[in-house]
């Protein structure tokens, strides 16, 4: 009998956000993998739980998600966890998933802190839609195609960053989208200094070029406003009608085609047509 794999989210500063299921899961499974088992013991520690840990981090998971995988397949239950928040959220993990579900592996994920969206609840930002966008890469290229390829994005986004990348990716984030964009800086979320900037870009930018960012932040940017559509005129129905009867269509046809391609109805621009025929 297979055993299973636990997604066990971790505090993301506040240490009373665990909760008793989390608690319960490292308890009973068979051994940990964290991303950092330093930071995990003392999780541990904090919690009084003794168990064996595995260590599974970017660098090692093409070797060690075999071993994983090979231990629940005989039995075992294992619990994820990351250095902090939701395991396989912009942090190892997401290749373990995989890897267990092709084996056939039952995955659990357990509700709990994730900092995009602790961030997204208090940024004041529009909720309904959002993209989650993670860290930007640290090639220039495709920092550059990645903003290109979200300039129309009407969703509100929540993108990770590090404190010594931040000011050069809110310089990235303003030529993309525009200074006047708005931006909510979320910083040391549930911690101590917790604090939500409220701001635009530009503003954004300047501040930080003041007094250069300290803590983790997650940053959430308002969406690109609709487009405005343009309403056709009665003179861009009339000339579209004239230039195709140019073109050799009969009125009719004309009419037909220009109200199929400007979204009127057949009986309005036939009159427009009319009238400006007379
Ligand atoms: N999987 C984690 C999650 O979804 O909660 C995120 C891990 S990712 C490697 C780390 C990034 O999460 C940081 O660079 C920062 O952008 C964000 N982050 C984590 N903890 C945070 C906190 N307490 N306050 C603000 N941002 C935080």
């Amino acid at each position: 009998m297979a055993g299973m794999l636990y997604l066990v989210p971790t505090p993301i500063g506040n240490l009373g956000d665990i909760s008793i299921r989390c608690r319960q899961t490292l308890e009973e499974a068979d051994f940990i993998a964290a991303e950092d088992t330093r930071v995990t013991l003392k999780l541990l520690n904090h919690l009084g739980i003794k168990k064996s840990l595995v260590s599974y981090y970017e660098h090692n998971k093409a070797f060690k998600g075999d071993k994983i995988v090979e231990r629940i397949l005989s039995g075992e239950t294992c619990a994820l966890v990351s250095d902090a928040g939701s395991p396989a959220i912009s942090d190892p993990g997401e290749d373990l998933v995989k890897q267990c579900a092709a084996a056939g592996i039952t995955v659990c994920a357990i509700p709990g802190p994730c900092a995009a969206i602790t961030a997204l609840s208090i940024s004041g930002q529009a909720t309904g839609r959002f993209c989650f966008e993670g860290f930007l890469s640290t090639s220039k290229k495709s920092r550059r195609e990645h903003l290109e390829s979200l300039q129309s994005e009407q969703r509100t986004m929540i993108f990770y960053e590090a404190p010594h990348k931040l000011l050069p990716t809110l310089e990235d984030l303003r030529d993309a989208f525009g200074g006047e964009r708005p931006i909510s800086l979320c910083r040391e979320l549930t911690k101590l200094h917790e604090e939500v900037v409220r701001t635009t870009l530009a503003e954004a930018v300047a501040r930080y070029t003041e007094n250069p960012p300290k803590g983790e932040f997650v940053l959430i940017v308002a969406g690109a406003e609709p487009e405005e559509k343009a309403v056709p005129t009665e003179t861009d129905a009339a000339a579209r009608v004239m230039q195709l009867m140019e073109e050799g269509l009969t009125r009719k046809d004309a009419v037909k085609q220009t109200a199929k391609e400007l979204g009127l109805p057949k009986n309005v621009v036939y009159d427009i047509a009319l009238k400006d025929s007379e």
